[in-house]
């Protein structure tokens, strides 16, 4: 074990109420492309920005332009839970970790066992239609060729995430903010800290056990105790 996995582990081992905040690095080790890396999505060419196909107005006037996008980068099929998720879920099991907050949409954390997730940004597991409401299953969305229709109204059928210009659920935002100024360690992880609101939430953590573990720098890596620039999996996975 290398010194710094050492000291997160006697951290880990002298916590109590430990809240993790993620985003897409976690799961890039499960084959999920994440944004900002230099094989992630904004790096590679589309007609228009990631951020834009990602938008509510977008979705509204091109919705056949955003399911291509969905088809062909959002949706991951096959994608299993890595060692960062597997580990995560283990500490919520032996009553170290209170909660894992994510910025992803993918559902691996629950995948792997975790059961106080918060998804600040929906998930691509449920889906709605946006005329009457009626509820449909990712399958449905998956395999649908086209730009997927209610059977039952006609109305387009969306997945439950937050595009930008949307607005976080209130609820789930609350309870983020109770856990992460609740907890006596907040590890941070897999995330660029970029995306706003919801980057802003790790400011509500009081208490000095602030860990980051990431591939590259962040804007918080001076505020933190300890700081591994690495793969999330294999850190973990060096863990008890
Ligand atoms: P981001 O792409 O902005 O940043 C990802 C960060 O993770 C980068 O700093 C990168 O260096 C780091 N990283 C990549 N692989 C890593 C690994 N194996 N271990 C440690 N660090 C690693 O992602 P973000 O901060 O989550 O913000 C992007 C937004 O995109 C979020 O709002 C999220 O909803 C969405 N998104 C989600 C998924 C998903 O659900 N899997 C995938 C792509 C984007």
């Amino acid at each position: 074990m290398d010194g710094k996995i050492e000291r997160l582990q006697g951290l880990i081992d002298g916590a109590e109420r430990i809240v993790f905040f993620g985003g897409a690095g976690v799961s890039t080790e499960s084959g999920i492309p994440d944004f900002r890396s230099v094989d992630g999505l904004y790096n590679q060419k589309y007609d228009y920005p990631p951020e834009e196909i990602l938008s509510r107005s977008f979705f509204d006037r091109y919705p056949d332009e955003f399911y291509r996008f969905y088809r062909d980068k959002l949706i991951v099929r096959g994608a299993k839970p890595n060692a960062a998720h597997e580990y995560l879920a283990r500490l919520e099991k032996r009553g170290k970790l209170r909660a894992v907050v994510t910025q992803n949409i993918d559902g691996l954390h629950q995948a792997a066992g975790s059961k106080n997730v918060l998804e600040l940004h929906g998930t691509l597991l449920k889906n709605y239609c946006v005329r009457c409401g009626r509820r449909y299953e990712a399958d449905f969305v998956q395999n649908a060729s086209e730009t997927p229709r209610c059977p039952a109204c006609g109305g387009i059928v969306r997945p439950d995430i937050v595009l930008y210009e949307e607005g976080l659920d209130q609820d789930v935002l609350s309870r983020a903010v109770t856990e992460i100024s609740r907890a006596d360690m907040l590890i941070i992880g897999g995330t660029s800290l970029a995306v706003y609101p919801a980057a802003g939430l790790i400011h509500y953590f009081r208490w000095p056990h602030l860990v980051l573990i990431n591939k590259s720098p962040t804007p918080m890596d001076s505020m933190a105790e300890l700081v591994i620039a690495g793969k999330i999996g294999e850190v973990f996975s060096q863990l008890r």
